[in-house]
């Protein structure tokens, strides 16, 4: 029996597949449950995946991190392909211990030779970590302890620490960019060179 055949139920189409894109925006829980379109879409992807046999080392000798914003396009926006560059994203795309952690593995182990910091504008990160707690608690209806949520104060400054705290990592060896994405024209903006 094709494993394929075990591991993948059959389910019924769903309408909100036949979406276009300018519609997606309009997707909720109604349309389908909740994860069996993305199954169902998977099935679609399988059929005609052609990235078997892709080499885990970063063909570009790169690694991006970025803020986890849904308007984000890592690949497109860069002109990369799956194989290019290790990605790595975050609320924020700020460079937490295990972001290091990842960057460490990808310098030593995956041909990483280059990284971009890549934060935007319009980022919900950009505020304070009074306000960040306060919204969660508002929709948690309990208050948020012992969290840092590594808020954006200062655009600029939190860039510019988050590339200097890889550029001063001892086991990270690499060239290292700060960029600010803008999230109404798709432009990237140097910050850190
Ligand atoms: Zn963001």
């Amino acid at each position: 029996m094709n494993p394929a055949t075990v591991l993948i139920p059959r389910m019924p189409a769903c309408p909100a597949l036949e979406r276009t894109r300018s519609t997606r925006a309009e997707f909720s829980n109604q349309d389908c449950q909740v994860f069996e379109d993305l199954v169902v879409a998977n099935e679609q992807y399988v059929a005609g995946y052609q990235l078997a046999g892709l080499p885990a080392k970063a063909a570009r000798q790169l690694a991006v991190v970025t803020c986890i914003d849904s308007r984000i396009e890592p690949l497109s926006m860069l002109g990369l392909v799956p194989g290019d560059a290790k990605i790595l994203r975050n609320a924020g795309g700020r460079v937490t211990d295990d972001v290091l952690r990842s960057l460490i593995i990808a310098s030593n182990l995956l041909s990483v030779t280059r990284i971009a910091v890549i934060h935007h504008t319009l980022c919900a990160m950009v505020a304070t970590e009074a306000e960040i707690s306060s919204k969660i608690a508002e929709h948690a209806g309990s208050q948020p302890t012992g969290w840092a949520w590594h808020a954006i104060d200062e655009p600029d400054a939190a860039l510019r620490a988050d590339v200097d705290a890889i550029r001063e990592c001892p086991l990270i060896d690499a060239d290292v960019v700060g960029w600010r994405y803008d999230i109404d024209t798709g432009r990237l903006l140097p910050v850190v060179d």
